[in-house]
């Protein structure tokens, strides 16, 4: 399928003035907002071409995509992530290839990351996943449960703990999006203010395509934009 680069590069446009508008808002400014995109089913042409227009920060959430892409993205301006769901056995596959992995939700995935950082020498930033719908269908670590979780994996050697990512559920607006928002900044401020050992609340990671600008109102200093910058996904790679 092809992707059209005029798009990605007013869709990006777009992104960028609305991230600006939306900080301000709430008196910040866009560089403390990290745009992050997520990069599922886009090919490392379109890819690399946002990365040329500024893009810094790529998240992919399948670990078999990103190996079959990992030799063409261009790391050297980007960052590449892990956001998705992610088995324990195929945790060796990624630790060293991403800078980050935004999706641990168990101690027994933490230990896993942080054993295998270990063995390459490297410490792996993460982020906790947190269900913050309470959903029986999503990862992530309940809302009740995420304390307890940092309090477990924030001895592990290989692994440093920067923050907190959620998916909401989908929700029919804007106002009811921002209750979800607003219970994450809740559990994300007070978590900051404990002051955990090798824990830092330095990113809440929250937002998409239909809710990134509300979700930077409600706290979110990292936001996950995927079809509102590559257009319509299609599975067919
Ligand atoms: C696909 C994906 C996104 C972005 O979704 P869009 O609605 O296309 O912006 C964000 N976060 C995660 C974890 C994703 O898998």
């Amino acid at each position: 399928m092809e992707r059209s680069l005029t798009d990605i590069r007013a869709n990006y446009e777009t992104i960028c003035e609305n991230i600006a508008l939306a900080a301000s808002d709430v008196g910040r400014s866009a560089s403390d907002i990290t745009f992050l995109a997520a990069t599922k089913t886009v090919d490392a042409a379109a890819i690399n071409y946002a990365v040329s227009l500024g893009l810094r920060y790529l998240g992919e959430n399948r670990v078999q995509e990103l190996l079959s892409k990992y030799d063409a993205y261009d790391l050297e301006h980007a960052s590449l992530h892990f956001i998705g769901h992610l088995q324990t056995n195929k945790v060796r596959a990624i630790v060293g290839k991403v800078s980050m992995i935004q999706s641990v939700d168990s101690f027994r995935l933490a230990r896993e990351i942080s054993l295998r950082s270990q063995s390459l020498g490297i410490v792996t930033d993460i982020l906790c996943e947190v269900n913050i719908g309470g959903e029986e269908s999503k990862s992530g670590v309940l809302p009740e449960r995420t304390e307890e979780l940092l309090f477990e994996v924030h001895t592990l050697p290989g692994i440093r703990v920067r923050g907190l990512m959620a998916i909401p559920p989908i929700c029919q607006n804007a106002q009811e999006n921002c209750k979800f928002f607003d219970k994450m900044r809740n559990i994300f401020l007070d978590i900051s203010s404990k002051n955990i050992d090798n824990i830092s609340m330095d990113f809440l990671s929250m937002g998409m395509s239909d809710d990134y600008t509300e979700a930077i109102k409600c706290g979110a200093n990292m936001i996950r934009v995927g079809s509102a910058l590559f257009g319509a996904r299609h599975y067919n790679i």
